[in-house]
């Protein structure tokens, strides 16, 4: 009998899909998504699942961040940004920073995930499950991003992805960093390593300004608004390489070149 992963019990295990069900359906949206823990490349909605979690934790604790992240999709996610929007993002610090994890946690065991990325995650399974046990101080951010435009090409940021993300110009000898994106809507989540000393003020700053993650405002525990601005980063640079192996899309663009 297999024991789920979050509360460890040995009773009648579930399917969860990696993503939230709303999202698949809510979403109009690219309904095919990327998962960098299954080589960078598109799957349809119903292929990242997993198959290790208890029906209990499924039905009710996990099934609160589900509900939380539709209602923040409803509210705020549900909107393409443009150049020079700005947003009053409003959020709920626990609930939201517990999807996240649950949908890398999740994601990295669906596919691929190098075994050391899934343990580091396993050790959030009751912060994710309870808001309790939290392993580390570990950071988000949010990028809003925008539609990569060129002639009357315009290819809005309509994609899901999650997993691991290189951050040029970061000491990733000091954290680990993961990528959680929603159309344009890229919450990167920063989690120290061990016996690092982190200068929270000083990564909040070089967050705002690295190439990759520039504009992006770090989420707060304390508060629940923050205003941000949209960035520079496009569609293309966001997921552009994912998009290369959507080649439809690719090859309209290339042809209106
Ligand atoms: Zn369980």
């Amino acid at each position: 009998m297999k024991t789920c992963v979050f509360c460890g019990s040995n009773v009648k295990i579930s399917k969860e899909h990696v993503w939230s069900s709303c999202l698949l359906k809510k979403r109009k949206g690219n309904n095919k998504y990327t998962s960098n823990s299954v080589a960078d490349k598109f799957v349809g909605p119903n292929s990242l699942q997993v198959k290790d979690v208890c029906e209990k934790c499924n039905n009710d604790n996990l099934s609160e961040l589900d509900s939380y992240i539709c209602q923040l999709y409803d509210s705020q996610i549900n909107n393409v940004i443009e150049v020079n929007d700005k947003i009053l993002f409003e959020y709920d610090f626990s609930l939201l920073s517990r999807w996240l994890f649950k949908t890398l946690y999740n994601n990295a065991r669906s596919g691929n995930a190098d075994k050391y990325f899934i343990a580091l995650l396993n050790t959030f399974n009751q912060y994710i499950l309870n808001g309790t046990n939290n392993p580390t101080a570990f950071l988000v951010f949010l990028q809003l991003i925008i539609p990569y435009e060129e002639g009357n090409t315009k290819i809005p940021p309509t994609y899901m992805t999650a997993g691991t993300i290189n951050i040029p110009k970061l000491n990733v000898e000091d954290v680990y960093t993961f990528v959680v994106c929603i159309d344009s809507f890229r919450f990167f989540i920063v989690v120290p390593r061990l016996n690092a000393e982190i200068n929270i003020s000083e990564l909040e700053e070089l967050f705002s300004q690295l190439p990759a993650t520039k504009a992006s405002v770090r989420l707060k525990d304390s508060i629940d608004k923050q205003l941000i601005s949209a960035s520079e980063i496009t569609t293309l640079y966001a997921v552009g390489p994912l998009i290369m192996n959507d080649l439809c899309l690719w090859s309209k663009l290339i042809d209106k070149r």
